[in-house]
């Protein structure tokens, strides 16, 4: 049985840390609605979620999904059991981000794309879309404003708790690891960090990293990784066009990008395989580059 901690972060809202690189899931008890933010990846932590609201006569009614990467809802077959099953919301880009993952996830497990399909945390009810308005959960108490912010996937929202000013940042704030763009595009989760650091957030839950609290702190850190977006691709993008640069290999840009002046200390590079992740970043910020219409421009 998984051991949880859930740490109160705003008057009946709850980070639930599990244990995939930092991970946060959430919990918020409204009047009329109780709502899971994100299921995590595994459903032994998701039993012990439902265990505590158990506990306190409680049982989701609602799930809002992040995005529809695995650590944020492989841990959801617990939640299938439900009577009655909980509303699922996510943007209605999910669904496709979830089906293109499927074979991956049965050949790790050994298992057929039909049995984990059936296993897996849909979403009953979609939102976003171009040009769609924003949506509002009303808790009975509480407002939650769900925001899309593509960027680290196309599929990214955050919620916003606009009575405690918290926001749930899934994988578009981070606090304990380098942005990840392997699934995104790092021009939009630019953009989205610009866009979210607009909103006064006084509590910030991450998808992973500690909690930050602050509105100020917040603001910086969020805005601290918009511009390390930027400065990477001004990084790359001078690699790219030196003349030296005809056929480098990719991986030769990314060495001219070290971790130490582009992350530096906001975050520890002996932790979750640092110097790996901020690899990464580079290196998809060189393929769009590299793959872009706007090099050599
Ligand atoms: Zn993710």
């Amino acid at each position: 049985m998984a051991t949880i901690t859930v740490q109160e972060v705003a008057p009946d809202v709850y980070a639930v840390h599990n244990r995939w690189v930092e991970g946060k899931s959430g919990i918020v008890l409204g009047r009329r609605h109780t709502l899971l933010i994100d299921a995590n990846g595994y459903p032994d932590e998701t039993q012990a979620a439902l265990d505590w609201l158990r506990e306190r006569g409680r049982q989701p009614s609602l799930v809002v999904l992040t995005h529809g990467h695995g650590d944020h809802i492989l841990g959801g077959a617990p939640l299938l059991a439900l009577e009655p099953a909980p509303v699922v919301v996510a943007h209605c880009h999910t669904p496709q981000v979830i089906e293109r993952q499927l074979a991956g996830w049965a050949e790790r497990e050994g298992a057929s794309v039909d049995d984990v399909r059936a296993r897996t945390l849909w979403p009953t009810v979609t939102v976003g879309g171009e040009g769609a308005p924003g949506t509002t959960l009303w808790l009975g108490n509480k407002t939650v404003r769900l925001l899309p912010t593509p960027g680290h996937s196309e599929d990214s929202m955050c919620a916003y708790i606009e009575e405690d000013r918290l926001l749930f940042g899934g994988d578009t704030v981070v606090t304990g690891i380098v942005p990840a763009i392997g699934d995104g595009d790092s021009r939009q989760l630019e953009d989205s960090l610009r866009r979210l650091s607009g909103l006064d957030i006084d509590v910030l839950v991450p998808g992973h990293g500690p909690v930050m609290r602050g509105v100020n702190t917040v603001r910086a850190w969020m805005l601290g990784w918009a511009d390390y977006l930027l400065r990477v691709r001004k990084a790359v993008e001078k690699e790219v066009r030196s003349p030296t640069a005809m056929g480098l290999a990719e991986e030769t840009i990314v060495d001219e990008i070290p971790f130490e002046r582009f992350v530096g200390d906001r975050l520890p590079l002996e932790k979750h395989d640092m110097d790996r992740r901020h690899r990464a970043t580079v290196y998809k910020i060189v393929i769009e580059l590299l793959t872009g219409h706007d090099v050599g421009a």
